[in-house]
């Protein structure tokens, strides 16, 4: 599913390039001057691309995705401790299992967002392909969930202006990559300090406990408390 650290971090420069909002990637800092002004001069009206959330609370997001492994450990945990955590599923992902993630929607406080049908590289794709990666997710999720996903994470991280255009046009409100992957790929990533409004990625993955676990004790030594992303976007006028 995953291609080299080397081709994310170039697609994240990438993803800077056409209008991030916020850092990109596990490099930490302010965003250049200019960047978010650039962006919006060039894509009035396109759902924006979020890295981080611009705000002064003390929250940070967790968003996991894929949803291959269904570890009940892990589950026990987003219930319990009531984690409005944000699930970026592939379709495939859920429908052999689909009670897991339900469940999670029905007992917990998690939300369930969109991440394709087949996880490509969106921006490889025609206007049709884009079109039956975003919409036929959007309409799979919704059948299954009985609620229309609003948050796009393009896999790889991988925007650019029709991108978010065809994601528009499958009623996406914004477009959502991450300030830091936790995630235990070949190996558990050094853990970084965290800062109001950045947005973890995870995956589930069989080491999702753990890393979970490392992003939870991060936010906590930072004072950060897991909230909802759809509020923050609001209220950071990203999302109308
Ligand atoms: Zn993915």
């Amino acid at each position: 599913m995953w291609r080299s650290r080397v081709v994310l971090a170039a697609l994240a420069s990438l993803s800077l390039a056409v209008g991030v909002v916020g850092t990109a990637g596990a490099v930490g800092g302010a965003p250049a001057p200019g960047v978010a002004a650039q962006a919006a001069g060039r894509s009035v009206g396109l759902p924006p691309v979020v890295s981080h959330v611009p705000t002064d609370e003390k929250v940070v997001f967790i968003t996991i995705d894929d949803g291959w492994v269904h570890d009940p450990g892990v589950a026990k945990t987003l219930v319990e401790q009531r984690i409005p955590a944000s699930l970026f599923l592939l379709p495939g992902a859920t429908s052999y299992d689909t009670s897991y993630f339900t469940d999670l929607v029905d007992q917990g406080r998690v939300g369930v967002e969109n991440h394709t049908v087949n996880h490509p590289d969106l921006t490889t794709l025609d206007a049709a392909g884009k079109d039956a990666e975003v919409c036929g997710a959007e309409d799979q999720l919704t059948a299954t969930f009985g609620r229309a996903p609003k948050l796009l994470r393009p896999p790889y991280g991988a925007v650019n202006d029709d991108v978010r255009l065809a994601a528009k046009a499958c009623g996406v409100k914004a477009l959502i990559t991450w300030t830091y992957d936790f995630t235990t790929w070949s190996e558990t990533p050094a853990t970084p300090q965290l800062h109001s409004g950045d947005i973890v990625l995870l995956h589930f993955t069989p080491t999702l406990g753990a890393d979970l676990q490392r992003a939870l004790d991060a936010a906590k030594a930072a004072g950060l408390k897991p909230a909802a992303l759809m509020p923050h976007l609001k209220s950071a006028g990203l999302v109308p």
